[in-house]
């Protein structure tokens, strides 16, 4: 009998946890979690991996880039700081006399 898995990462704990769920001959394959559909089990070994991977280096990447816009936006959300303040602020030197 085929194992399923629910791929809804992220949203669906049985999805994060990688839970495998059986499911009966004719049954439908949704999640009884989330109810999305289920993706089927592979054995190989390799697939579930290469799952993990599409997963996780997606999301490595938004955080990097969240943090990128969060930090290279501060100059820019405080107003009464301009971008040549904030260089003053690394290099003292700068600033005009
Ligand atoms: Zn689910």
């Amino acid at each position: 009998m085929p194992n399923y898995q629910c791929i809804n990462f992220g949203q669906c704990a049985k999805a994060d946890s990688g839970e495998e769920i059986e499911i009966q001959p004719g049954a439908e394959t949704t999640c009884p979690q989330c109810g999305q559909k289920l993706e089927s089990v592979q054995r190989a070994g390799i697939a579930p991996r290469m799952k993990l991977v599409l997963v996780v280096v997606p999301v490595t990447l938004a955080l990097a880039g969240l943090l990128w816009f969060l930090f290279s936006g501060q100059p820019k959300a405080s107003p009464s700081e301009t971008v040549e303040d904030a260089l003053v602020h690394v290099w003292p030197w700068l600033e005009k006399s």
